[in-house]
């Protein structure tokens, strides 16, 4: 990260310097050739098409004119006022093309050029060179191994997209940052099609300068840009990116995300371990729950859900209130909004009797059939519902599923008109089937969104949903009779801790764990299952062993003498077998913990967002059954609380067929406090898993039964 990009003063300028570089008053195109075939060519192409209102000066010291327009032998050689530079040269020339710029004031270069960090250790040193010579020349780099941006406002294409060869640049609300050159083309030709456009579409590359998180920054001060968009590809500084949504957040823009690299998390996800379940992937979701913004799966859905919310603005509650011309529709509409675990509203007593009067006592209200009516009535049938819904409390988004009906044109352009002057989203779906067509055209006549397939409206109105109900960005305030136990880790060593230290950092922090010592031959055993009374666990310690009872390290229910002394020889006589190599610290000697809902709680430190917890259904089924969710930490006790409740199996612990209720109120303590130890703990502890905490009935209090952890 270079100087000038770290620090709020930092950001400051590199908002300004976006600013001068994406309305430039004048650009060059180093390399500028007419040969369409080459970057240079097509580059000076487009910027000529679309009609750029400030000075274009071709670079190339073997031309006079390119394209009917004076080309100059250096930057230094134009003479008029330039801020940009598309460098279109081949990558032994661009650090004294850089170099030039800076001579020659310009604010910024866009480095096309690939071979850079993507293509290893060498090309990343030369990416270090490239951003070192920008910083001494005082340049600002967008690349290397980018595809430029457009402001369609300013009639200004700087790339050589091939999406760029149409009659006008798609201009509008959205502002979209992209990685990928080839993801920017295809978002513009998807808002060209659409009829929708944006502020400002960019790319940038490998980033090594301007990152995503500065156009972040820009767009959400750009009073031109109302809906944030982000193709992302790695994350190296997670603090940036919150700092980057939380502008968004302030500015009351939508921050919408989509993040490649999704299936190596879910690899991840395979293993057991904690910090595989915590695949960065998942951290991310939790980032973007905590902080408001929106994760989708890919552009498409991106950019159609960024052309609604920029249309209506996000909707102010997640219930949905959905109307048809056909009944099969509302059915299927119906299905496919409940099943994606989305809210139909429920209508107010006013809001049906409204619809009464019109439609008669039998009809659903939601989804709303409002075909078959007589000719008289149709037209009002099919229209009035929208102002209806809208002025229900309860309804924050109205979804229209059009499907062929009689006169559908003209419902089409009198649902568009409602749309215009409803106080809430309207959400257009067409089914599929060019009969459909002349609606689609209304709908773009009338510049409204709209979606072609019910997976997509169902794609659009969960990310909406989503950005309505974020969790809020309210950092828990450590509660004063939270204990500190950072004394605690001081006093052990780096690396994997063994059970009963795992547990001094958990008790340390608040959590309670169950009685237990270590013995070291079957003497002492015998005398600590006396001390603890009751019946016993014998467990193997060892820093080589994780998973104990997969090597019959695991003895539990031993009652007495002989069965303690049976159990010892039991577990030596396993590991001799198994693990002849591990090194022994001895056997635990543990009380046996009643019967209750085993449950997986663990923390860890991401090496891009910092402390995160997670929480699921745990024992020895914990990989199967895959119920897991991560939040951010630290957190309240009533976030614990709401993570909790979104987990499948939630019913379980919550009284299911007559099972008693969970101590929930201990086991969101416990999470809690968990979050605080791998926050307090700055890093150190790599990460913490308790597997299992039993969960008992409510008022009875959790138990830590089995712990592990890494200390860094
Ligand atoms: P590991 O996960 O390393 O195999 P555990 O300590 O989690 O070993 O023990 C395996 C299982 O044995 C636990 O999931 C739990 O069901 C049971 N168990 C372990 N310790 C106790 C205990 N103290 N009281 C009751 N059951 C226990
Ligand atoms: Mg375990």
């Amino acid at each position: 990260m270079n100087d000038m990009t770290s620090g709020a003063a930092g950001q400051r300028d590199t908002v300004e310097d976006l600013r001068t570089i994406l309305s430039p008053r004048g650009v060059a195109l180093v390399g500028a050739t007419d040969d369409v075939s080459k970057f240079g060519g097509r580059a000076l192409r487009y910027l000529l098409r679309h009609g750029f209102e400030g000075g274009i000066y071709p670079i190339n010291p073997s031309r006079t004119e390119v394209l009917g327009l004076p080309c100059f032998p250096s930057i230094a050689a134009i003479g008029k006022t330039v801020d940009v530079a598309l460098l279109l040269v081949p990558g032994r020339h661009l650090l004294s093309a850089v170099e030039e710029c800076g001579a020659a004031g310009l604010r910024g270069a866009i480095v096309v050029t690939s071979d850079f960090a993507e293509a290893g250790a060498e090309g990343a040193r030369r990416q270090e060179e490239l951003v070192a010579a920008g910083r001494r020349a005082g340049v600002r780099l967008i690349g290397p191994n980018c595809l430029g941006f457009v402001n369609p406002a300013r009639k200004l294409a700087l790339s050589s997209s091939v999406a760029l060869a149409v009659d006008r640049l798609p201009c509008g609300a959205i502002g979209m940052v992209s990685q990928s050159g080839s993801v920017m083309a295809s978002m513009l030709s998807h808002a060209y099609d659409d009829g929708s456009g944006f502020s400002v579409c960019a790319t940038v590359g490998n980033q090594a300068d301007i990152d995503a998180c500065d156009f972040i920054d820009y767009f959400a001060e750009d009073p031109a840009t109302r809906v944030v968009c982000a193709y992302l590809e790695g994350v190296t500084d997670g603090a940036r990116l919150i700092a980057s949504a939380s502008r968004c957040r302030a500015a009351g823009k939508p921050l919408l995300i989509v993040k490649s690299g999704r299936t190596a998390a879910g690899a991840a996800i395979a293993q057991s371990h904690t910090a595989s379940l915590a695949g960065s992937y998942e951290v991310l979701e939790a980032v973007c729950r905590r902080h408001s913004a929106v994760l989708l799966d890919d552009p498409e859905n991106m950019i159609k859900t960024a052309e609604f919310l920029a249309a209506y603005g996000v909707p102010r509650t997640d219930g949905i209130a959905a109307l048809t011309p056909s009944g099969g529709t509302a059915a299927i509409t119906g299905d496919r909004i409940s099943a994606a675990g989305l809210r139909l509203a429920e209508p107010n007593a006013s809001t049906v009797a409204k619809l009464r009067a019109i439609f008669g006592t039998t009809r659903h209200v939601n989804p709303l059939d409002v075909g078959g009516m007589p000719a008289d009535k149709m037209m009002e049938a099919a229209v009035r519902p929208i102002e209806i819904f809208a002025a229900d409390p309860d309804v924050g988004t109205i979804a229209v599923a059009i499907a062929t009906s009689p006169a559908l044109e003209k419902k089409a352009a009198e649902w568009s008109q409602a749309a215009e002057h409803c106080s809430k989203p309207v959400m257009f779906v067409v089914t599929p089937g060019s009969v459909l067509d002349p609606v689609r055209k209304v709908l773009r006549d009338h510049g409204r969104p709209y979606c072609n397939t019910m997976d997509q409206a169902i794609a659009v109105l969960r990310a909406s949903a989503a950005a309505t109900t974020g969790e809020g960005a309210d950092v828990p305030v450590r509660p004063t009779d939270m204990p500190h136990p950072v004394e605690a880790a001081r006093a052990l060593q780096p690396g994997r801790l063994l059970e009963p230290e795992a547990k001094l950092l958990l008790s340390a922090a608040g959590i309670p764990v169950t009685r237990e010592m270590v013995a070291r031959d079957v003497d002492a055993a015998v005398e600590f299952a006396e001390t603890l009374g009751g019946p016993v666990v014998l467990k193997i310690v060892s820093r080589e062993i994780v998973h104990k009872s997969d090597i019959g390290g695991v003895k539990v229910g031993l009652g007495g003498e002989g069965a303690v002394r049976a159990g010892w020889d039991g577990i030596m006589a396993s590991v001799a077998t198994h693990a002849p190599e591990a090194k022994l610290e001895g056997l635990l000697v543990q009380e046996m913990a009643g019967a209750a809902t085993e449950m997986i709680v663990g923390a860890r430190w991401d090496p891009q967002f910092g402390p995160t917890v997670l929480v699921g259904m745990g024992g020895v089924q914990v990989e199967l059954i895959r119920d897991v969710r991560i939040a951010l930490a630290p957190l309240s006790p009533g976030q614990a609380a709401d993570l909790v409740r979104t987990l499948r199996l939630w019913p379980l612990l919550d009284g299911y067929r007559g099972r008693p209720k969970a101590d929930m109120e201990a086991l969101c303590d416990a999470l809690a406090c968990l979050s605080w130890l791998v926050a307090d703990l700055d890093g150190r502890l790599t990460d913490i898993e308790i597997n299992p905490l039993f969960v008992r009935e409510a008022g009875k209090g959790v138990l830590a039964v089995d712990a592990r952890g890494v200390l860094a």
